[in-house]
């Protein structure tokens, strides 16, 4: 879960809008300029219009004021429709983790990890199994090493949005993701497939990276200008592909190269805005 750091545009205060539902777009507007356009839990990129989430409520605000600010981010409608408490109240919120509010994310001690996992995926009807095939798919997991506070917080998270699908699909004793066939066919839930095929993305970005690294006798100039375009063309796949998480974890897991890491995903042509990297918390010294 990527840290955002939500800065109210300086100029929201002086539009002026002619109705509440004016009002409630510039809001929005502002909202994804601050943040960047994606979803502030699961990380993929927004196409909906409806991304509004009062921290608070799992219902949309169909009318946003500027004093809900503080308590505003981005939702998409995977996580939406996968709220697991629709209401929350100050304490149950105090005890999970938000991005705006949290490290949700870093290379040291993260409280969410990133697992690439071997899963039966199985589709069922009416107590049947329909189809099963071993499948790879990227899970949250909270960190037991990140500390008590924070483990506890971040396994609330993730089961108040349900980031890898509905919780009772997965059996852990069987390894089993047991998928209605409904749902299996409707996809009312793509967060665990776009992350994995981020994963993916990141995995082969990294390799055409070492392949033109591998090739050593060649120092001119052609290679290195050839290699910087590379690195611009791979932070602008993970910008357009989102989960910055999840590029984050396969670049420390594959190269380790903190510059190569930065200039990926901290790149300033494809920034992913509102990234809260303050005393640098999150990419390390
Ligand atoms: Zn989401």
């Amino acid at each position: 879960m990527r840290p955002v750091k939500k800065i109210q545009p300086a100029y929201l205060h002086s539009l002026t809008a002619t109705s509440a539902e004016e009002q409630t777009a510039h809001i929005h507007h502002a909202l994804i300029e601050s943040m960047g356009n994606y979803c502030s839990y699961c990380e993929m990129p927004l196409s909906d219009y409806h991304v509004e989430h009062l921290r608070y409520l799992a219902a949309w605000p169909q009318i946003l004021s500027l004093s809900d600010w503080d308590d505003l981010l981005l939702i998409c409608n995977d996580c939406r429709s996968h709220i697991r408490v629709p209401e929350l109240n100050k304490e149950s919120a105090d005890a999970m983790l938000w991005p705006d509010r949290d490290i949700t994310f870093s290379l040291q001690n993260s409280p969410f990890l990133y697992e690439l996992r071997k899963v039966n995926y199985v589709v069922e009807a009416d107590g049947e199994d329909i189809s099963s095939e071993p499948m790879e798919l990227v899970f949250v997991v909270a960190n037991k090493n990140a500390g008590e506070e924070s483990y506890e917080k971040a396994v609330n998270t993730i089961r108040h949005f349900q980031l890898n699908m509905q919780l009772e699909y997965y059996h852990p004793d069987t390894n089993e993701l047991r998928v209605p066939f409904e749902e299996d066919q409707q996809r009312s839930d793509n967060r665990m497939f776009k992350r994995t095929r981020a994963w993916k993305e990141a995995e082969e970005a990294l390799l055409r990276l070492k392949a033109m690294d591998a090739v050593e006798e060649d120092t001119s100039e052609e290679k290195a200008t050839m290699r910087q375009m590379l690195i611009k063309q791979i932070a602008m796949t993970a910008w357009y592909s989102g989960n910055w998480s999840v590029w984050m974890t396969v670049f420390q897991k594959l190269s380790g190269d903190l510059e190569l890491i930065k200039s990926v995903l901290a790149s300033s042509e494809h920034p992913f805005t509102g990234l809260n990297n303050e005393a640098n918390v999150v990419f390390g010294k």
